[in-house]
């Protein structure tokens, strides 16, 4: 579904659906869960054998951030990640402190706040909203170390 959206966007647009935009798009499709850099996407497509080049991966996901199929994300750690952009429900990331992972969290009060921004005159676009705390797998660990210790 995504493949033919792209196909016809990048139709409209007057650019080719090259077999590297394709590969670059599958890797975001079928890691659908996990929200992706341009090395890992790089990482996967090399250890699939394709050979893309870094420059090309990188380029790629650009042009597929601009045609709105991946959100591009920055969780503060130098690089940015993405995901796609139309996938599930609106959902906000929780980055663990100790391991890291990176968790979706639903959105329920989306509707509420977009309709009190509007009342405002805002116009809702995008939003990129970060929780940073401790995990319940890291939270589960640490509370038995520390009961280990009494
Ligand atoms: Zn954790
Ligand atoms: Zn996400």
């Amino acid at each position: 579904m995504y493949i033919e959206a792209l196909k016809k966007e990048l139709k409209d647009k007057k650019y080719r659906m090259t077999p590297q935009r394709e590969l670059v798009l599958k890797v975001f499709i079928d890691n659908e869960n996990d929200h992706l850099g341009a090395e890992d996407v790089y990482r996967i497509l090399f250890s699939n054998k394709h050979s893309v080049s870094k420059a090309t991966v990188y380029r790629t996901i650009e042009l597929l951030v601009d045609f709105g199929f991946l959100r591009k994300l920055d969780f503060g750690e130098g690089i940015y990640r993405y995901e796609l952009a139309k996938k599930n429900k609106m959902h906000h990331h929780f980055i663990c402190k100790i391991c890291g992972k990176i968790y979706e969290i639903e959105e329920k009060h989306l509707d509420i706040l977009k309709k009190e921004l509007e009342n405002q005159g805002f116009v809702f676009e995008d939003f990129d909203f970060k929780i940073y705390g401790i995990c319940p797998k890291c939270n589960k660990k640490t509370k038995k170390r520390i009961e280990n210790k009494k």
